[in-house]
């Protein structure tokens, strides 16, 4: 998959995106991300990508010609038109669901807004969704591409692992994860749940999916309405109604 960032940040966005697991799979070619400075596009002599609101108000907001060029120039590029996401806090917010279907696009164009955000006649023109991080405001939209980049990437293959690293992880099925442990079996008097030195799979797999039961129901009750669930769950849910 090949991921452009258009943004006024792009040394911002490369600083993230070469360390770590995301950073590893960029350079072993599992996902190819790249960014794209937004002001190289500008057609002012003085760069300019930014100007004052009509009808007056706080801050700047950007303009609609060096982003246009950006994009055209990354479809020129591609040879065809691709999926053209805004980062905004007036988006839809991400959930894991709508990252595993972008997952699945060959393409992806991310927006990064500024200021105070962007000339909406540009939205209008060529942006295909908007996707937000959450119910607060940013300066900026890096933060949230990096987030949609990292989160859309450990999910192509070759990134991690193996698919048991992330099918099992919070929000997947629509569950929360069950808690882990790692060495020593005891830290500061607390122990280990016996169960998990036991070597036992099967019972091992019961508590960890009741775990992850309980997590939701007691933390994020309303993910029980969309999770997928089997009849011995319900059963289970059932147990903790009544406690
Ligand atoms: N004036 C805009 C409004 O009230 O909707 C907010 C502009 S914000 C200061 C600047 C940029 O940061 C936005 O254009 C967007 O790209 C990004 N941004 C801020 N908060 C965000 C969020 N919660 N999710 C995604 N992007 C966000």
């Amino acid at each position: 998959m090949r991921i452009d960032i258009m943004t006024l940040f792009p040394e911002m966005c490369e600083a993230v995106l070469g360390e770590s697991i995301i950073g590893r799979a960029r350079q072993a070619g599992y996902v190819d991300i790249r960014t794209r400075q937004i002001r190289d596009y500008s057609a002012d002599k003085h760069r300019r990508v930014d100007d004052t609101p009509y009808g007056g108000g706080a801050g700047m907001l950007m303009q609609g010609q060096p982003i246009y060029d950006c994009f055209s120039d990354i479809c020129r590029e591609l040879g065809k038109r691709p999926h053209l996401i805004y980062m905004s806090p007036q988006g839809k917010t991400l959930t894991q669901q709508r990252v595993k279907e972008l997952s699945q696009l060959d393409n992806l164009v991310i927006l990064c807004g500024h200021y105070e955000g962007i000339d909406e006649r540009l939205i209008e023109e060529i942006v295909d969704e908007e996707i937000s991080v959450g119910d607060y405001v940013l300066t900026g939209g890096e933060l949230p591409a990096l987030i949609l980049s990292d989160a859309v990437s450990r999910m192509l293959p070759g990134v991690l692992a193996s698919d048991e690293a992330y099918t099992g992880e919070s929000h997947y099925s629509g569950l929360l994860e069950y808690p882990q442990y790692t060495r020593p079996p005891e830290w500061r008097g607390r122990a280990v749940p016996d169960i998990l030195l036991s070597g036992h799979h099967e019972n091992i797999d019961k508590w960890r999916r009741q775990q992850s039961l309980m997590r939701t129901y007691y933390r994020r009750p309303d993910m029980l309405s969309y999770a997928e669930l089997t009849g011995k769950d319900r059963q289970y849910l059932e147990t903790l109604e009544k406690e």
